[in-house]
């Protein structure tokens, strides 16, 4: 049984999820497709209860969360509000800042509209995703940096992005971005190796990083001409720069998550929806103290960095 399907419009999204109780029944509709069964018992009765948002078990007892699993779990605004920021966050194109997005859904704080983007941006990242495959262009940038003027590998205080894009006849299909601390045969050949189907045809640049392509089952072509993936860079850029107006180094990981996720969903945003609320696959976000920490510089959360397939 396929989960069930997502809304199309904003009145459709209207109509299905006027309060609480329509968001649960989604919720359980899209975590038991085939109906709720006791991770117990195996029984397929429950009572619900309303209050702490849990199933029982009505053989033997057992209680299952709703929200447990998702980026929901614990969180103090009501469900409404995180199908609003999902649905905001998936059909809004240009994306949005934690401030527009404060607004818009009508969240108190704007803390509170940070955080929940940032659980948003870490759904959309999910592990075994498929990898790229056929023609494959792989090359790198520079983003931010307060120094302008110097420019190409090696620029200061900038930060280093890999990124690869299959080609299908004449179109980008789908593309990765990932940011690496430096441009060096092994980091840019484990990029590849992570992201592109071995046999792949990789197209990049004549940078000495990926003279090893060759031998690492790859069929490796040079090229000066590497169209897709520099359109996407500059598309990238003007994005960071109009949506975010720069974006800190150190989440520049989940920015890019969030530009992969509408690059690669572009034709469906919808079928995003179950993904950011982590209905898909269970994913918990960071917290606001583990965000903080990265920051300044910590590693108490780490930007996923394996974003969502086709
Ligand atoms: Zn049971």
């Amino acid at each position: 049984m396929p989960r069930p399907d997502f809304p199309k419009t904003i009145f459709e999204f209207q109509q299905w999820f006027p309060d609480e109780k329509a968001c649960l029944e989604f919720m359980i509709k899209s975590r038991w497709p085939d109906g709720f069964v006791c991770p117990r018992c195996g029984f397929n009765e429950y009572f619900w209860k309303e209050a702490r948002q849990l199933l029982q078990c009505k053989q033997c007892g057992y209680q299952a969360s709703v929200t447990a699993g998702t980026i929901m779990h614990r969180s103090k605004q009501p469900l409404t509000t995180w199908f609003q920021a999902a649905y905001l966050v998936t059909t809004h194109t240009p994306g949005m800042s934690a401030l527009q997005f404060q607004r818009q859904v009508g969240i108190p704080s704007y803390k509170t509209a940070f955080l929940m983007l940032h659980k948003l941006r870490a759904s959309m990242v999910r592990p075994g995703r498929t990898n790229l495959s056929g023609f494959v262009e792989v090359d790198e940038t520079y983003i931010g940096g307060e120094h302008p003027g110097k420019s190409g590998r090696g620029a200061e205080g900038k930060v280093i992005v890999v990124g690869a894009v299959d080609v299908h006849g004449k179109y980008a299909n789908r593309v990765r971005l990932q940011v690496i601390p430096n441009v060096t045969q092994a980091t840019l050949t484990d990029f590849v190796k992570t992201n592109a189907e071995e046999g792949s045809t990789v197209k990049t640049d004549d940078w000495i990083g990926y003279d090893k392509l060759d031998q690492s089952g790859y069929k490796h072509v040079v090229s000066t001409e590497l169209i897709h993936i520099h359109r996407v860079f500059s598309n990238l850029k003007t994005w960071l720069l109009g949506t975010y107006h720069g974006v800190s180094p150190q989440h520049l990981q989940s920015y890019l998550n969030e530009y992969t996720f509408r690059f690669n969903r572009r034709g469906t945003p919808m079928a995003g929806f179950q993904t950011v609320l982590g209905l898909a696959k269970g994913r918990i976000g960071p917290t606001y103290r583990g965000l903080y920490g990265v920051a300044k510089g910590r590693r108490e959360w780490v930007h996923p960095t394996n974003p969502v397939g086709s």
